[in-house]
Protein backbone atom coordinates (compact mmCIF):
# COMPACT_ATOMS: atom_id res chain seq x y z
CA UNK A 1 0.00 0.00 0.00
CA UNK A 2 1.21 3.67 -1.19
CA UNK A 3 1.05 5.50 2.03
CA UNK A 4 1.73 9.55 1.75
CA UNK A 5 0.91 11.59 5.00
CA UNK A 6 2.09 14.90 4.87
CA UNK A 7 2.44 17.45 2.20
CA UNK A 8 1.09 20.98 1.33
CA UNK A 9 -0.87 23.11 -0.47
CA UNK A 10 -1.76 26.46 -2.03
CA UNK A 11 -3.75 27.15 1.47
CA UNK A 12 0.35 26.87 3.28
CA UNK A 13 3.54 27.00 1.45
CA UNK A 14 2.67 24.55 -0.83
CA UNK A 15 2.40 25.80 -4.92
CA UNK A 16 -0.39 23.27 -6.29
CA UNK A 17 -4.32 23.79 -4.84
CA UNK A 18 -5.47 21.10 -2.99
CA UNK A 19 -7.68 19.42 -5.31
CA UNK A 20 -4.35 19.36 -7.46
CA UNK A 21 -2.29 17.66 -4.71
CA UNK A 22 -4.80 15.01 -4.39
CA UNK A 23 -4.87 14.15 -8.29
CA UNK A 24 -1.66 14.11 -8.19
CA UNK A 25 -1.10 12.31 -5.11
CA UNK A 26 -4.07 9.79 -7.22
CA UNK A 27 -1.90 9.67 -10.25
CA UNK A 28 1.46 8.81 -8.00
CA UNK A 29 -0.64 5.40 -7.21
CA UNK A 30 -1.11 6.93 -3.49
CA UNK A 31 -4.04 4.81 -1.84
CA UNK A 32 -4.05 6.45 1.44
CA UNK A 33 -3.34 10.42 1.52
CA UNK A 34 -3.38 13.30 4.17
CA UNK A 35 -3.35 16.89 3.38
CA UNK A 36 -0.93 18.49 6.15
CA UNK A 37 -1.07 22.10 5.37
CA UNK A 38 0.99 24.39 8.36
CA UNK A 39 -1.02 25.88 11.00
CA UNK A 40 -4.21 25.58 8.74
CA UNK A 41 -7.18 23.36 7.66
CA UNK A 42 -8.80 25.35 4.88
CA UNK A 43 -7.61 23.43 2.20
CA UNK A 44 -9.10 19.76 3.85
CA UNK A 45 -12.51 19.99 2.57
CA UNK A 46 -11.29 20.82 -1.28
CA UNK A 47 -8.88 17.82 -0.82
CA UNK A 48 -11.10 15.36 0.74
CA UNK A 49 -13.72 15.83 -2.08
CA UNK A 50 -11.89 15.16 -4.91
CA UNK A 51 -9.74 11.95 -3.11
CA UNK A 52 -13.16 10.74 -2.40
CA UNK A 53 -14.17 11.28 -6.05
CA UNK A 54 -11.05 9.45 -7.22
CA UNK A 55 -11.47 7.18 -5.19
CA UNK A 56 -8.53 7.95 -2.85
CA UNK A 57 -8.42 7.11 1.04
CA UNK A 58 -8.27 10.45 2.46
CA UNK A 59 -7.29 11.17 6.67
CA UNK A 60 -7.41 14.74 7.20
CA UNK A 61 -4.06 16.49 8.78
CA UNK A 62 -2.13 19.30 9.79
CA UNK A 63 1.41 20.27 10.53
CA UNK A 64 1.20 22.63 13.93
CA UNK A 65 4.04 25.30 14.32
CA UNK A 66 5.54 24.74 17.91
CA UNK A 67 9.03 26.01 20.13
CA UNK A 68 10.33 23.77 22.23
CA UNK A 69 13.72 24.86 23.82
CA UNK A 70 13.72 27.52 21.58
CA UNK A 71 13.87 25.97 18.37
CA UNK A 72 10.57 25.35 15.74
CA UNK A 73 9.37 21.85 15.80
CA UNK A 74 6.91 20.48 13.70
CA UNK A 75 3.92 18.39 14.78
CA UNK A 76 1.76 16.75 12.74
CA UNK A 77 -1.76 15.92 13.69
CA UNK A 78 -3.34 13.03 11.15
CA UNK A 79 -7.34 12.29 11.76
CA UNK A 80 -8.45 15.03 13.26
CA UNK A 81 -12.10 16.24 13.39
CA UNK A 82 -11.52 19.76 11.53
CA UNK A 83 -14.44 21.47 12.84
CA UNK A 84 -13.01 21.01 16.13
CA UNK A 85 -13.51 24.37 18.13
CA UNK A 86 -10.36 24.54 20.16
CA UNK A 87 -8.17 23.06 17.33
CA UNK A 88 -9.69 25.92 15.46
CA UNK A 89 -8.74 28.77 17.48
CA UNK A 90 -5.68 27.50 18.63
CA UNK A 91 -4.84 27.27 14.78
CA UNK A 92 -6.16 31.37 14.11
CA UNK A 93 -3.52 31.98 17.38
CA UNK A 94 -0.55 30.78 15.57
CA UNK A 95 -1.69 32.30 12.36
CA UNK A 96 -2.07 35.71 13.79
CA UNK A 97 1.61 35.96 14.34
CA UNK A 98 3.01 35.37 10.61
CA UNK A 99 1.54 39.27 9.50
CA UNK A 100 4.20 40.49 11.98
CA UNK A 101 6.88 38.56 11.48
CA UNK A 102 6.67 38.53 7.65
CA UNK A 103 7.37 42.75 8.74
CA UNK A 104 9.98 41.74 10.56
CA UNK A 105 11.96 39.10 8.32
CA UNK A 106 11.47 42.10 5.19
CA UNK A 107 13.31 44.45 7.66
CA UNK A 108 16.33 42.32 8.41
CA UNK A 109 15.98 41.80 4.48
CA UNK A 110 16.46 45.41 3.42
CA UNK A 111 18.98 46.22 5.68
CA UNK A 112 21.01 43.48 3.78
CA UNK A 113 20.36 45.06 1.35
CA UNK A 114 16.80 43.77 -0.09
CA UNK A 115 14.60 45.75 -0.52
CA UNK A 116 10.34 45.44 -0.60
CA UNK A 117 10.52 41.59 0.17
CA UNK A 118 7.42 41.56 1.76
CA UNK A 119 5.51 43.08 -1.00
CA UNK A 120 7.35 40.27 -3.21
CA UNK A 121 6.39 37.75 -1.09
CA UNK A 122 2.67 38.54 -0.62
CA UNK A 123 1.94 37.37 -3.75
CA UNK A 124 3.21 34.17 -3.54
CA UNK A 125 1.11 33.51 -1.01
CA UNK A 126 -2.07 32.29 -1.89
CA UNK A 127 -3.38 32.63 1.75
CA UNK A 128 -2.03 36.08 3.00
CA UNK A 129 -2.83 34.64 6.15
CA UNK A 130 0.10 31.69 6.30
CA UNK A 131 2.93 33.95 4.45
CA UNK A 132 5.68 31.73 5.59
CA UNK A 133 9.82 31.76 5.00
CA UNK A 134 8.96 29.73 1.35
CA UNK A 135 6.97 32.71 0.06
CA UNK A 136 10.48 34.80 0.93
CA UNK A 137 12.66 32.22 -0.38
CA UNK A 138 10.69 31.89 -3.56
CA UNK A 139 10.70 35.81 -4.31
CA UNK A 140 14.28 35.21 -3.45
CA UNK A 141 14.98 33.03 -6.10
CA UNK A 142 12.62 34.70 -8.67
CA UNK A 143 14.50 37.76 -7.82
CA UNK A 144 18.18 36.26 -8.64
CA UNK A 145 19.32 37.05 -5.20
CA UNK A 146 20.04 33.38 -4.77
CA UNK A 147 19.87 30.58 -7.29
CA UNK A 148 17.83 28.28 -5.53
CA UNK A 149 14.96 27.79 -2.73
CA UNK A 150 18.00 25.76 -0.52
CA UNK A 151 20.26 28.59 -0.74
CA UNK A 152 17.47 31.04 0.12
CA UNK A 153 17.57 29.41 3.37
CA UNK A 154 21.46 28.62 4.16
CA UNK A 155 22.26 32.12 3.06
CA UNK A 156 19.35 34.26 4.42
CA UNK A 157 16.34 32.15 6.08
CA UNK A 158 17.50 29.26 8.03
CA UNK A 159 16.91 29.01 12.00
CA UNK A 160 19.97 31.94 13.17
CA UNK A 161 19.93 32.69 10.00
CA UNK A 162 20.50 36.89 9.17
CA UNK A 163 16.51 37.45 7.98
CA UNK A 164 15.23 34.90 10.79
CA UNK A 165 12.78 36.37 13.25
CA UNK A 166 12.65 34.14 16.09
CA UNK A 167 8.92 33.11 16.57
CA UNK A 168 7.30 31.62 19.73
CA UNK A 169 4.70 29.38 17.96
CA UNK A 170 2.19 26.99 20.23
CA UNK A 171 3.54 24.94 22.79
CA UNK A 172 3.90 21.00 22.76
CA UNK A 173 1.17 20.57 25.36
CA UNK A 174 -0.73 22.78 23.59
CA UNK A 175 -0.57 21.18 19.65
CA UNK A 176 -0.59 18.00 20.90
CA UNK A 177 -3.94 18.85 22.87
CA UNK A 178 -5.29 20.36 20.22
CA UNK A 179 -4.90 17.16 18.07
CA UNK A 180 -5.61 14.68 20.38
CA UNK A 181 -8.86 16.87 21.72
CA UNK A 182 -9.90 16.71 18.37
CA UNK A 183 -9.47 12.82 17.81
CA UNK A 184 -6.63 12.78 16.02
CA UNK A 185 -3.13 11.24 16.58
CA UNK A 186 -0.18 13.52 16.85
CA UNK A 187 2.93 12.79 15.19
CA UNK A 188 6.62 14.60 15.56
CA UNK A 189 7.49 15.49 12.03
CA UNK A 190 10.60 14.84 10.07
CA UNK A 191 12.75 14.55 13.51
CA UNK A 192 16.15 14.13 11.80
CA UNK A 193 15.97 18.25 11.17
CA UNK A 194 16.06 19.33 14.70
CA UNK A 195 19.28 20.69 15.64
CA UNK A 196 18.83 19.47 19.61
CA UNK A 197 21.61 17.36 21.21
CA UNK A 198 20.84 13.71 22.45
CA UNK A 199 19.70 14.64 25.95
CA UNK A 200 16.89 17.29 24.44
CA UNK A 201 15.91 14.47 21.99
CA UNK A 202 15.38 12.46 24.91
CA UNK A 203 13.70 14.99 26.79
CA UNK A 204 11.23 15.73 23.64
CA UNK A 205 10.30 12.39 23.06
CA UNK A 206 9.47 12.18 27.03
CA UNK A 207 7.68 15.22 27.26
CA UNK A 208 5.73 14.66 23.89
CA UNK A 209 5.23 10.82 25.25
CA UNK A 210 3.53 12.46 28.45
CA UNK A 211 1.35 14.87 26.53
CA UNK A 212 0.08 12.40 24.73
CA UNK A 213 1.87 11.76 21.83
CA UNK A 214 2.17 8.71 19.90
CA UNK A 215 4.33 8.85 16.33
CA UNK A 216 7.13 10.15 14.50
CA UNK A 217 7.87 10.35 11.34
CA UNK A 218 10.39 7.55 10.22
CA UNK A 219 9.98 7.78 6.17
CA UNK A 220 10.08 11.53 4.90
CA UNK A 221 11.21 13.07 2.11
CA UNK A 222 13.68 15.44 4.95
CA UNK A 223 15.28 12.02 6.14
CA UNK A 224 17.91 10.84 4.67
CA UNK A 225 18.38 7.12 4.12
CA UNK A 226 20.69 6.77 7.39
CA UNK A 227 17.98 8.69 9.20
CA UNK A 228 15.42 6.32 8.18
CA UNK A 229 16.74 3.66 10.07
CA UNK A 230 17.78 6.09 12.99
CA UNK A 231 14.44 7.47 13.81
CA UNK A 232 13.26 3.45 12.93
CA UNK A 233 15.09 2.58 16.24
CA UNK A 234 13.91 5.98 17.73
CA UNK A 235 10.50 4.48 17.10
CA UNK A 236 11.45 1.03 18.54
CA UNK A 237 12.72 2.55 22.27
CA UNK A 238 10.05 4.99 22.48
CA UNK A 239 7.32 2.48 21.43
CA UNK A 240 6.09 5.20 18.82
CA UNK A 241 3.57 4.45 16.10
CA UNK A 242 5.48 5.42 12.96
CA UNK A 243 4.47 7.23 9.96
CA UNK A 244 5.63 7.85 6.06
CA UNK A 245 5.02 11.30 3.83
CA UNK A 246 6.86 12.81 1.46
CA UNK A 247 6.73 16.61 2.83
CA UNK A 248 6.18 17.97 -0.78
CA UNK A 249 5.51 21.42 -1.66
CA UNK A 250 6.38 21.88 -5.03
CA UNK A 251 7.01 19.75 -8.32
CA UNK A 252 10.24 21.77 -8.73
CA UNK A 253 11.15 22.06 -4.89
CA UNK A 254 12.15 19.22 -2.67
CA UNK A 255 13.20 15.22 -2.44
CA UNK A 256 10.57 13.82 -2.78
CA UNK A 257 7.26 13.83 -5.00
CA UNK A 258 3.93 12.34 -3.51
CA UNK A 259 3.66 8.90 -3.41
CA UNK A 260 7.77 8.41 -3.75
CA UNK A 261 8.54 7.91 -0.03
CA UNK A 262 9.95 4.16 0.41
CA UNK A 263 7.71 1.70 2.54
CA UNK A 264 8.13 1.48 6.45
CA UNK A 265 10.04 -0.93 7.78
CA UNK A 266 7.84 -4.19 8.20
CA UNK A 267 7.88 -4.87 12.54
CA UNK A 268 7.13 -0.98 12.52
CA UNK A 269 3.18 -0.40 13.60
CA UNK A 270 2.14 2.37 11.13
CA UNK A 271 0.21 4.95 12.61
CA UNK A 272 -2.41 4.61 10.29
CA UNK A 273 -2.61 0.37 11.28
CA UNK A 274 -6.37 0.94 11.89
CA UNK A 275 -7.78 3.69 9.25
CA UNK A 276 -7.51 1.12 6.56
P1 LIG B 1 7.87 29.00 8.45
O1 LIG B 1 6.71 28.17 8.93
O2 LIG B 1 7.43 30.29 7.86
O3 LIG B 1 8.94 29.16 9.48
O4 LIG B 1 8.52 28.23 7.22
C1 LIG B 1 8.94 26.91 7.41
C2 LIG B 1 8.98 26.22 6.07
O5 LIG B 1 10.13 26.62 5.37
C3 LIG B 1 9.09 24.72 6.23
O6 LIG B 1 7.84 24.12 6.32
C4 LIG B 1 9.79 24.31 4.97
O7 LIG B 1 8.85 24.21 3.92
C5 LIG B 1 10.69 25.50 4.70
N1 LIG B 1 12.04 25.35 5.26
C6 LIG B 1 12.44 25.57 6.52
N2 LIG B 1 13.76 25.40 6.66
C7 LIG B 1 14.22 25.06 5.45
C8 LIG B 1 15.51 24.76 4.92
N3 LIG B 1 16.61 24.79 5.69
N4 LIG B 1 15.58 24.45 3.63
C9 LIG B 1 14.50 24.45 2.83
N5 LIG B 1 13.26 24.72 3.26
C10 LIG B 1 13.12 25.02 4.55
MN1 LIG C 1 6.66 23.99 4.48
MN1 LIG D 1 7.81 20.67 8.59
MN1 LIG E 1 5.69 19.90 5.96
Amino acid sequence: MNVDLHCHSTMSDGVLEPAVVAARAHANGVDLWALTDHDELAGLAEARQTAESLGMRFVTGVEISVTWAGHTVHIVGLNVDEHNKALNEGLAGIRNGRAIRAHEMADKLEALGIPNSYEGALPYAANPDLISRTHFARFLVQEGYCSKLQEAFDKYLKDGGPAYVPMHWSTLDDAVGWITGAGGRAVIAHPGRYDYTPMQFDALYDHFLHVGGVAIEVMTGSHTPDQYAQYATVARQYGFMASSGSDFHSPREGKLDLGEVPPLPADLKPVWHDWI
